[in-house]
């Protein structure tokens, strides 16, 4: 008995010391997403996206009864394939399959019925969602053309077999936050599969807190002739879609259009994407798509959700939207031969990773503001005072960030603890930028929040009441 005591007690003891030292920073490495960007699996990858283009075509107008070809049958295996991993993780998987009937340039005259077929993960949290999407239908160069090889391998085959495996990897875990894999029909027609989705959170009152929209990311061989296997892009919109005249006026005079929600998300990718996926680079475009294209994560930011896209580093245009045909040599088409398995995985671990911790992490902070401190009976005052509101759940300590004003990344750090304000000494408030991430008790991160209505992931204007003129 007294030996047994003896082993027990230093052990107790321990605990009561971490839990009278309160929150403790966050480690160097969390090994559970370390563990989840190992298990992507090129070949599951492969296995996927060769079943996608086996449905000869995926265009949005194409046949939906057959079994074997076209866009109903191509949705209906995917369906089958998030019930597969439900029934994996002991039905951890909801699928659902909203749609809408759009009417555009790009569709029929009477409209056609655009679905999605979408698996939620629940979390403890009923009320916070992480999203992540790509698009399941293809087209060649004619975009009317529904009836044609339309193999869409890396169109955003790459995409929906980067959904489906990160459904397969993080199914096996259980999060705070609901994640949600999204797959979206009508993208080529029009970017409508990102707004039955987008519009569906919204009706159903979730707390998006972002939306990673991957769209062409399976390509190591760019038609510049440049081989990369080791970057990617992750592109965000710099000020948020949903901004008032007057929030858009203090935003210009006090800075922060580098510093929506979607930015702070695409920062904070990177920053997981480089510690957890070996040889990774990734690089931030500082645009809401590529240069006049758009994605399905313009309909989420549309709505004020945050969302980023992300695309290969180098892209080939001989193989998108392309006939499959050869021409003086050149191979048009979107063909598997295109896509490097190997990377692929590695932009999807970088997903995995980020949804995994976004959804480990407690919410990003509220009502977060700064001033210059003392309150100066002098013009300024030399110290920053940050103020922020606890976003509740399992928020158990923040950490401070800040960096100059033309610096990339924050660089700069400071953990309070369970505070919710905080004085730094001798950091001017004039120059640099301010924000804050909420920790979890075991360390897991928010990305961070830029102060005021530019950086706060909820947005304080209400969204449009209709998505698009139908
Ligand atoms: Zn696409």
């Amino acid at each position: 008995m007294a030996s047994r005591a003896l082993l027990i007690l230093p052990s107790a003891f321990l605990s009561l010391a971490v839990l009278a030292a309160g929150p403790q920073p966050p480690p160097v490495e969390q090994p559970a997403l370390r563990d989840i960007a190992l298990a992507v699996s090129p070949k599951e990858l492969e296995a996927t996206d060769t079943r996608l283009v086996g449905f000869g075509t995926r265009h949005t107008l194409s046949d939906t009864k057959s079994d074997t070809r076209g866009i109903g049958a191509a949705e209906r295996w995917v369906k089958s394939r998030f019930e597969q991993i439900s029934k994996d993780c002991g039905g951890c998987l909801e699928i659902i399959t909203p749609s809408q009937v759009f009417k555009g340039e790009r569709m029929p005259k009477d409209g056609v019925e655009v679905m999605d077929v979408v698996a939620i993960q629940k979390g403890s949290d009923p009320n916070r969602y992480v999203v992540m999407t790509g698009h399941i239908d293809s087209r060649v160069s004619d975009i009317m053309n529904a009836d044609a090889f339309e193999p869409g391998a890396d169109d955003d085959g790459s995409g929906t077999s980067a959904v489906i495996e990160a459904a397969r990897v993080l199914s096996k875990y259980k999060f705070r936050a609901n994640v949600v894999y999204s797959v979206d029909a009508g993208e080529e027609q029009g970017l409508y599969g990102g707004q039955v989705i987008a519009r569906y959170a919204l009706d159903h009152h979730w707390y998006v807190e972002a939306d990673l929209n991957n769209d062409i990311i399976g390509n190591s061989h760019g038609q510049n002739g440049v081989m990369d296997n080791t970057s990617v892009r992750v592109f965000s919109e710099g000020t948020r879609a949903l901004e008032t005249p007057k929030e858009a006026a203090y935003r210009r005079y006090h800075g922060g259009e580098l510093d929506s929600p979607s930015r702070n998300v695409a920062r904070y990718m990177q920053v997981l994407g480089e510690q957890y996926v070996p040889n990774w680079h990734v690089k931030l475009v500082y645009r809401t798509d590529r240069y006049g294209r758009g994605g399905d994560q313009t309909a989420f930011n549309a709505l004020g959700f945050p969302a980023v896209r992300v695309t290969e580093a180098n892209e080939d245009f001989t193989k998108q939207h392309q006939d499959v045909r050869v021409v003086n040599g050149i191979h048009y088409g979107d063909v598997l031969s295109g896509v490097d398995f190997d990377y692929l995985a590695k932009v999807t671990a970088m997903n995995a990773v980020t949804l995994a911790a976004m959804a480990w992490a407690p919410a990003p902070p509220l009502g977060l503001d700064i001033a210059s401190d003392p309150a100066p009976s002098l013009s300024g005052g030399v110290d920053t005072a940050v103020s922020w509101k606890s976003p509740g759940g399992d928020a158990a300590g923040f950490d401070l960030r800040w960096r100059l004003t033309t610096d990339p990344q924050w660089d700069k750090r400071r953990f309070v603890g369970d505070a919710e304000q905080y004085t730094l000494k001798d950091v001017s408030i004039d120059d640099y930028f301010f924000g804050v991430a909420s920790v979890s008790a075991a360390g897991f991160e928010s990305p961070v929040e830029f102060p005021g209505a530019t950086g706060s992931f909820i947005p304080s204007t209400p969204p449009p009441e209709e998505t698009t003129a139908h």
